[in-house]
């Protein structure tokens, strides 16, 4: 089934499509057949040829590099986002990273510096972004992130991405209630366990994500559609009167504890 929604005229930023299995380029993707300008940030050269090859033919779209652990790279992309668009309605944060060595080992190993490292990646970029775009976003602007259920329960070798999406589900919340007086909204989308590349480095994901289809209320695991379905809501009018929330979109899975014919 899809719902026809108009964002002509209305402009967003995705940052961080690795490939065409990223939730972000699922995003981009509902967002793009609703008719909305779309920037891109990608973090390194490695990446910009396959969004290269995504964004060939769309119209009103464009690249930008952007680490978003450098100050100066967001500088530099807000100050695109001003150029190409004027002011940005849509923000989209699809972006988590933790150190090998964080997931590989017990939580309780993990070194201040990969503490640091993914708190930063994972959870304080979105604090940095929220403040760059701050003075371009226009009335009724929405933004959302992309967490995960480990942030509230434990999850093997999760270990300090845990943590980092604890911290990202608790800033949405301190921003929204710094946005909320212009009625900007932000929320962060938590979803069930998809195949993508971040997915695939964290130690033991396949078992994760084959146990996730046969526990989730639907038998199945949701799908990376699905979370763009969620995010076109949450970012267009639909979703007006929500901001702070952590909505989840995983087929039941985070309801469950064994389902009957487990127990
Ligand atoms: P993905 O395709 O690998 O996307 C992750 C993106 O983050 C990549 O484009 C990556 O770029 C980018 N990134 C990492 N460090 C960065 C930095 N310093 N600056 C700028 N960009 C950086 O994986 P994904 O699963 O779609 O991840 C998107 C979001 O969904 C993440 O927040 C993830 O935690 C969340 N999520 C995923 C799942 C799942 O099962 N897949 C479930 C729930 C939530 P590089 O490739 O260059 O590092």
């Amino acid at each position: 089934m899809s719902v026809a929604i108009d964002l002509s005229g209305k402009t967003a930023l995705v940052m961080g499509v690795a490939n065409a299995r990223s939730l972000g380029w699922a995003i981009a993707d509902q967002l793009l057949q609703a008719g909305c300008h779309v920037g891109f940030s990608y973090q390194g050269e490695r990446l910009k040829g396959e969004l290269e090859k995504l964004t060939q033919g769309k119209e009103n779209t464009w690249l930008q590099q952007a680490d978003v652990t450098s100050e100066d790279d967001l500088s530099a992309l807000f100050a695109r986002v001003k150029e190409e668009f004027g002011g940005l309605d849509y923000l989209v944060h699809a972006i988590a990273y933790a150190p090998k060595a964080a997931m590989d080992n017990r939580f309780i190993e993990t070194t201040p510096d990969d503490w640091n490292t993914a708190m930063g990646v994972s959870a304080y970029s979105l604090v940095a972004c929220c403040r760059h775009a701050e003075p371009l976003l226009r009335e009724g602007s929405s933004i959302i992130s992309l967490t995960y259920h480990a942030s509230q329960q434990v999850v093997p070798k999760y270990n300090v991405m845990g943590v980092a999406k604890a911290a990202l589900e608790a800033a949405t919340r301190y921003l929204a209630a710094d946005f909320g007086s212009r009625e900007i909204r932000i929320n962060t989308i938590s979803a069930g366990p998809m195949r993508t590349i971040a997915a695939r480095s964290i130690p033991g994901f396949g078992g994760l994500y084959d146990k996730g289809a046969r526990n989730a209320a639907f038998g199945r695991n949701a799908t990376p559609q699905e979370v763009g379905k969620l995010a076109l809501f949450l970012l267009c009018d639909l979703g007006s009167g929500i901001t702070g929330q952590t909505i989840y979109v995983d087929a039941g899975l985070s309801i469950m504890t064994v389902k009957e014919d487990q127990a």
